[in-house]
């Protein structure tokens, strides 16, 4: 199972969309929505509330600012 490059979501079999950048790096993307914010609008995942990237992300960030105090 593939996971979505944006959102981190997995992509069920035959959903989906697969894009092959010219650098040789491939994209899967799980909805128009993904692919509009990574190719169109260049968001980071960790800035985009809704993505695996972000909770992992902050996840992190709370665990670093714990270890700190
Ligand atoms: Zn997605």
């Amino acid at each position: 199972m593939v996971k979505c490059s944006f959102c981190g979501q997995e992509i069920p079999k035959g959903t989906g969309k697969m894009l092959i950048k010219n650098d040789g790096k491939i994209l899967y993307f799980c909805s128009r929505k993904c692919e509009k914010n990574m190719i169109e609008l260049k968001r980071n995942p960790k800035k985009v509330k809704w993505t695996e990237e972000y909770r992992k992300w902050k996840k992190n960030q709370i665990t670093k600012q714990t270890i700190k105090n």
